[in-house]
């Protein structure tokens, strides 16, 4: 069976090696009679299970060993109060707005933390650019900075974190990585604690990845909820309630898919980064040389996950939708606060399908230009 080409943004794609031997396993995991939602949270089975997606996410991300990962639920929006609540303590917090999403957690943040400053925003450019951190205005002491590493919506991504240090801070950086994830490597020596939920590059939605550097835990304000204090998560090795054992068990087979991954002579995420390269440069090559298409997004900026595009002729992007479904193109309908399309482009999309976007897209342009 040919699946269609899935371009959600969320919950998006899951390869689909890991969706079979994930079918397989359903009614029996392993000879033990059970299968893996059926579990005993606390039993060696999903003990062994939780202990191998652990060590393969800190195999695959390079995650140094101050940091501590921790297995949540919530989802990005819910990190939006439980970051504050676990890091803000009596200081100021700085938040670096590049898009719909970092400006959502830096609100989200007012309930919490003592005072939040937007130390930049790419607001005027309709966050279509991130500002040169150079320009950006960090407080002093603050208690952490958070930024969006990839903005989903509006399809601006950091190609390289900020060295808060070499500008003038010496706060933690907090980085929501919902939606680059296990795409490219991660620069830890730059990173105080990063989140992300699952349901882009990690597996199903109800799992919420937490990494966070040791020093860091313990200081939650009294109101946090014991379930969301990380000090508490990481001495119960996120099993302080029952954590979402589903969740773990499909971003662990996901991990594992990972690390299986060859190009050239990279392997893991080193591959995957390399792909993802890509497949964004061939499909921004194209919509840049097209007279139909139209890509917004400052070029150094632009996400090589989420890439929102507008038709010219706005009044053809139902037939266009239309179209794209007939040919299994699936989702491409962009967030209608930008409006247009967007293709989102996770790991488990292969080059395959963007050259299948593509050549339907020429065929839409040649039909209707
Ligand atoms: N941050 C980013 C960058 C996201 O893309 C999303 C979801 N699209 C969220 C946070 C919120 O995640 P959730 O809906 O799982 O809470």
């Amino acid at each position: 069976m040919n699946r269609p080409f899935n371009f959600s943004a969320g919950p998006a794609a899951i390869p689909e090696e890991v969706l079979r031997q994930a079918a397989a396993e359903m009614l029996d995991w392993h000879g033990s009679g059970m299968g893996v939602m059926e579990m005993s949270h606390r039993g060696k089975e999903f003990i062994a299970i939780y202990e191998q997606a652990e060590a393969d996410l800190r195999e695959l991300l390079a995650v140094p060993p101050e940091f501590r990962i921790l297995f949540m639920q919530g989802g990005g929006v819910a990190e939006n109060a439980i970051v504050p609540m676990n890091l803000s303590r009596a200081a100021t917090v700085d938040f670096v707005v590049t898009g719909a999403w970092s400006q959502k957690s830096r609100k989200e943040a007012l309930k919490y933390a003592a005072e939040v400053h937007t130390a930049a925003s790419g607001e005027d450019s309709h966050f279509t650019s991130i500002p040169d951190p150079a320009s950006w205005q960090l407080s002093r002491g603050a208690s952490y900075v958070h930024l969006c590493s990839n903005e989903t919506i509006h399809g601006v991504e950091f190609h390289e974190l900020p060295d808060l240090r070499a500008l003038g801070s010496d706060a933690p950086l907090v980085v929501d990585f919902s939606s680059n994830v296990a795409s490219r490597p991660v620069d830890w020596s730059r990173v105080g604690l990063a989140f992300g939920g699952a349901q882009k590059n990690l597996g199903p939605a109800g799992l919420t990845l937490v990494v966070v550097r040791e020093d860091l835990l313990g200081h939650a304000l009294p109101i946090c909820p014991s379930a969301f204090d990380y000090a508490i998560v990481a001495e119960h090795r996120s099993m302080y309630n029952t954590p979402p054992t589903w969740g773990i068990y499909i971003a662990g087979l996901t991990f594992q898919w990972l690390l299986r991954q060859r190009e050239g002579e990279a392997t893991g995420i080193a591959a995957m980064e390399r792909r993802n390269i890509a497949k964004a440069e061939r499909l921004y090559g194209y919509i840049d040389q097209s007279q139909f298409y139209v890509n917004q997004v400052a070029p150094h900026c632009r996400s090589r996950m989420n890439i929102p595009f507008l038709l010219r002729d706005e009044a053809r992007n139902d037939a266009f939708l239309a179209g794209a479904r007939e040919r299994g193109l699936l989702q491409l309908k962009g967030h209608k606060s930008v409006g247009g399309m967007r293709a989102s482009l996770y790991n488990a999309m292969p080059m395959e399908g963007v050259e299948a976007l593509i050549a339907y897209m020429r065929e839409f342009e040649q039909h209707h230009a």
